[in-house]
């Protein structure tokens, strides 16, 4: 019996709770740790189970580019759930990136996960994906390194949780890696294979991402201007998730980069179930800026400059408002405080729309009423 105190529960457990339903988890990026509590408040008021999550690149031993450590990043976290008093919320590692796999990156890995289990996180996501070895001659040697690395430091993390269930995310198939006919896009037999080498290893993923279309981040016209679109090849991602189910192999599927893509055609055309998290980051930073921009706007004004300044010189030919867009996640560190310190009205607009928006994250992943699933497997 889990004691109220509204900190995080396994991943693993929360997998299991939704475990054969037609449902999605959120799995929040929350770069700016302010829209936590809305996010919770819908999730308790739809009875909808979360993860919350920051990937390496955002927070690490330095802060990342968020200016959070693991340690702040639960702290922040933790204090969200109490104020909305939710209970059924997960601290996950998103993308624990490794690009090299070379002794001192592995050395520096582990650290960062000593770090994330000290601050209590309860799920990780390994991403080796990039090892992935252009010259092997059969699905196995295109993925050998990946393998390695990823049962490694599988392993590590279990070592080091001392018994303690956890959530386990990997991942084959880099996500938005295109070659020159487009999206390279993760085969069936791949996933199948990449999954029963880790169990060979002892290593059991709940949950795998996966390359299937979808970009991190925003999508652009020719022109440079936001598109909404439906970027994951469903057919693709059906059969990934069917060789999974046909082999037994008990991992469902992560969608990263959902950030763009209307909720109306989540709602009605991705794959719930096959699909079980679903991560969400971008689109909360905008939901921000958004509110700074008329809350505060000396503050979101300096903000737009030193952007703009600062990468401009490397986005030549590009226009004003992608510069910005892409980049504006690189001032979050350098604007900590005022961005954490801004009037109370700006936290309640805030506080609303991350609110309003969650609900319609939760609806469309038809996630009302998985927390109770997942009480369930608590008790
Ligand atoms: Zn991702």
């Amino acid at each position: 019996m889990k004691q109220n105190d509204y900190g995080p529960i396994p991943g693993s457990t929360i997998f299991r709770g939704i475990s054969g339903r037609k449902t999605i988890i959120m799995a929040a990026n929350t770069r700016i740790a302010t829209v936590a509590r809305g996010i919770f408040k819908a999730a308790k008021e739809t009875d909808s189970a979360v993860f919350m999550e920051l990937a390496r690149s955002e927070c690490d031993l330095k802060g990342g580019y968020t200016g959070l450590t693991p340690k702040d990043f639960s702290e922040k976290m933790r204090e969200a759930a109490e104020a909305t008093r939710f209970d059924i919320w997960a601290l996950h590692a998103d993308h624990i990136t490794i690009k090299t796999g070379d002794a001192k990156e592995i050395e520096s890995t582990k650290q960062l996960i000593d770090a994330q289990i000290m601050a209590g996180y309860t799920s990780f996501a390994i991403d080796a994906s990039h090892l992935f070895n252009f010259e092997g001659k059969n699905v196995r040697q295109e993925l050998d390194k990946n393998i390695l690395v990823t049962s490694e430091l599988a392993i590590y993390i279990k070592n080091n949780m001392k018994g303690k269930d956890f959530g386990l995310e990997v991942e084959v198939g880099e996500i938005g890696r295109k070659d020159g006919q487009g999206m390279i896009l993760t085969k069936p037999e791949e996933a199948v294979e990449f999954i029963k080498a880790l169990h060979d290893n002892g290593v059991y993923p709940q949950v795998l991402a996966i390359a299937n279309g979808s970009t991190h981040g925003h999508v652009y016209d020719e022109k440079g201007n936001v598109i909404e679109q439906l970027s994951i090849d469903i057919p693709r991602t059906k059969a990934v998730a069917k060789a999974l189910r046909d082999n037994k192999l008990n991992v469902g599927i992560a969608q990263h980069g959902i950030t763009g893509t209307p909720r109306d055609l989540i709602n009605q055309h991705f794959p719930k179930g096959d699909i079980i998290k679903g991560n969400v980051g971008t689109f909360w930073q905008d939901v921000v800026f958004n509110a700074l921009k008329v809350y505060e706007p000396a503050l979101y004004k300096n903000i737009q400059e030193w952007t703009l300044e600062k990468y401009r010189p490397a986005n030549p030919g590009k226009k004003d408002s992608q510069i910005f867009d892409g980049n504006c996640k690189f001032a979050i560190k350098e604007f900590f405080k005022e961005i954490y310190s801004v009037e109370e009205d700006t936290e309640q607009a805030i506080l609303a729309m991350t609110y309003a928006e969650s609900l319609v994250f939760f609806k469309s992943f038809s996630s009302y009423g998985s927390a109770s699933l997942v009480r369930k497997v608590l008790e």
